[in-house]
């Protein structure tokens, strides 16, 4: 049996390595739920969400982590985010027609980008953004490691439109660069087929890659899909048009303004009075007005 809907942590104990593995399946399906995406992009959108649960579990932040690539042919967005009590959710935006026909993930987005994003709670948010390059989700993922300077970092991600999982292994911060024994644990780390990422479990995927080696698997965290979407959120993102703006579409839709979140289908509803509240109060809604 696999193991499905975790995060489990890795810890090498004589070598500065520490890693992760991810199971994705009843979240993974939920983000599939939303919409009707071709299977090419039901597996690509899979892999970005077993990705930055990954990137996510190794951040030690209160907040949120996505990892978007961006396009500028059919394939316009696909989005990934996971918070740091594993709420993930994902999206993607694909025109219609036939998609690219070719293996390649940076050729199934034109001219694309790849954008991680950190958005602490408090703090700094932080966003590096690196050209797409690579045959895979995870091929980018490493270029992006590797041209920001970071940790030297191995990813492995597999998907199949039912099931997502990955891989991580990264060498310590307090090593550096400099860990004895890196070359040996990644060499072996890509003997791990796809069908077997996604079909072990974890016990069975580290005994079959490091039984020579001492190596900790921490307890599972669980994870849920789970919208991060809010009324006062969708109220800030409508500020992006002016007050009058506002009141006319809303007067043209029979009084009420309806945002969707495109992540869950949640609809946020807001009439002529709550469009008001917003510009009065400084960005925040008027409860006493406001519907639900
Ligand atoms: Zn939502």
């Amino acid at each position: 049996m696999s193991s499905s809907d975790q995060i489990q942590r890795i810890l090498f104990d004589e070598i500065d390595v520490r890693g992760a593995l991810v199971g994705l399946e009843e979240a993974y399906a939920e983000v599939l739920a939303r919409a009707d995406y071709p299977e090419r992009i039901e597996v690509v959108l899979g892999e970005l969400l077993a990705a930055v649960v990954l990137l996510t579990s190794n951040l030690k932040i209160e907040g949120r982590v996505s990892l978007q690539a961006q396009g500028e042919g059919s394939v316009r967005i696909l989005m990934a985010e996971c918070t740091h009590d594993n709420h993930v959710r994902g999206i993607a935006r694909v025109e219609e027609g036939p998609l690219p026909d070719d293996e390649r993930f940076d050729r199934l987005l034109v001219n694309g980008r790849m954008a991680l994003t950190i958005e602490p709670n408090s703090g700094q948010r932080y966003q590096g953004v690196v050209p797409l390059e690579g045959a895979s989700v995870s091929e980018c993922l490493e270029r992006y490691f590797s041209q920001s300077e970071q940790l030297p970092t191995k990813i492995q991600l597999a998907a199949d439109g039912k099931r997502a999982a990955g891989m991580l292994t990264q060498v310590l911060p307090a090593a550096g660069s400099g860990a004895a024994d890196w070359e040996h644990i990644v060499a072996l780390a890509q003997t791990l087929k796809t069908d077997e990422l996604l079909e072990l479990d974890n016990e069975t995927i580290l005994y079959r890659l490091y039984h020579e080696e001492r190596v900790r698997l921490f307890e599972p965290d669980p994870l849920i899909f789970k919208c991060e979407c809010s009324r006062e959120r969708s109220a800030n993102a409508m500020q992006m048009m002016t007050e009058e703006e506002l009141l006319e579409v809303a007067e043209e839709h029979g009084g009420q303004l309806e945002m969707s979140c495109q992540f869950c289908n949640e609809v946020y509803r807001f009439d002529s009075a709550d469009i008001q509240a917003l510009f009065r109060n400084d960005g925040h809604l008027n409860d006493d007005n406001s519907l639900h």
